[in-house]
């Protein structure tokens, strides 16, 4: 039986490519993994800041809570001093003493006031960065099981693809072999080309007919214009 030279020369062709392929994926995999931590980390961030946020909040309001009733106790003064007072420049002072302090106070009060409701508004919403935080864990973990199964499918694939491809590449004739090696040395796994019609795969150009009857006839033949080895496609 004759050697069926393009379907050996095809498949290698396609074994190789499908090997440069898998390389390239399984290149992949560890930045891909570094890009999936980063997004993990980024959420633990975000529910640990929750948490922080509401304990400054909850420390602030208690340190308003302080000054307000510096201010308070200041204004009792006032108010008593305001009793006292003898002359209008003294009374003035207090006057204007007593404006300042209710100021502060007003500010203090809306400061309180507003630090309980978004305490109130983030603890509410605490049930929500929690389920967050839980997804983000699972989708981590099942990212982590999908990877490893593909990982090893692809390394299965890998060591299959390279055995088939030691032996079809064996298959090859000891003369055209040394072709095929310097062509595949020169240009990857694109050093050969499948040629549909009369046109060569890679450089799109047509191959004159008396090519592709060497083609035909089973001949080891080069594309006269990109000078990689050919291979009939059969439709
Ligand atoms: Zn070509």
């Amino acid at each position: 039986m004759p050697i069926d030279i393009p379907s050996i020369l095809r498949e290698c062709h396609r074994l190789r490519r499908h090997l440069r392929d898998l390389k390239e994926e399984i290149d992949r995999g560890p930045r891909v993994l570094k890009a999936q931590q980063a997004r993990l980390a980024a959420e633990e961030q975000e529910h640990k800041d929750a948490y922080e946020i509401i304990k400054r909040l909850k420390l602030r309001q208690k340190e308003d809570e302080g000054s307000l009733k510096v201010v308070e106790a200041n204004l009792d003064k006032l108010g008593t001093k305001a009793m006292t007072v003898t002359t209008m420049k003294e009374m003035e002072a207090v006057k204007h003493e007593t404006e300042q302090a209710n100021a502060k106070k007003g500010l203090l009060e809306d400061a309180i006031l507003g630090a309980m409701t978004e305490i109130e508004e983030r603890t509410a919403n605490l049930p929500n960065v929690e389920k967050k935080w839980k997804d983000a864990q699972a989708e981590f973990t099942q990212y982590q099981v999908d990877a490893k199964e593909r990982m090893e499918r692809m390394l299965e694939d890998r060591s299959l693809s390279e055995s088939e491809l030691t032996r079809r590449e064996t298959e090859l004739p000891n003369d055209m072999r040394d072709q095929y090696e310097r062509l595949i040395k020169a240009h990857g796994p694109d050093g050969l080309a499948g040629v549909k019609g009369t046109v060569c795969g890679q450089c799109r150009s047509v191959i004159g007919e008396s090519r592709f009857f060497e083609l035909e006839a089973g001949k080891f033949v080069l594309c006269p214009v990109c000078g990689r080895g050919l291979y009939l496609v059969r439709e």
